[in-house]
Parts: structure tokens; sequence; C-alpha cells
């Protein structure tokens, strides 16, 4: 079974929601205690393009 579970942000994602008092970054699920931190990671992923290849 081939698990091509890319790692991409969408437009108009939100890039992080709260776990308590840490950031979680909504692509990777990476944890962070800073929202720059968090920020940094969600920006660092690849944006996903549509699904109009050809
Ligand atoms: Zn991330």
């Amino acid at each position: 079974m081939a698990d091509s579970k890319e790692l991409c942000r969408t437009p108009g994602q939100e890039p992080f929601h709260r776990d308590g008092a840490k950031y979680v970054c909504s692509v990777c699920g990476q944890k962070y205690f800073t929202q720059d931190d968090v920020k940094n990671c969600f920006e660092s992923h690849p944006e996903k393009e549509e699904a109009t290849m050809v």
C-alpha cells in the first residue's frame, strides 16, 4: 500500500491551532510554544497546487 501522504498546506488553511498552551502546525502536527515558530514551520511546507494535473 503506497502511503504518499504529502505534507502540503492549502491556500486559506489556518496555519496552526491551539493545543492548550501550545501551537500545533496544521500541516504536520508539530507542536511549538510560540506563534513565530509554528508559523515558520507552516511556511516551510510547500503549498499544495490544485489537482489540475496534465
Ligand atoms: Zn509544520
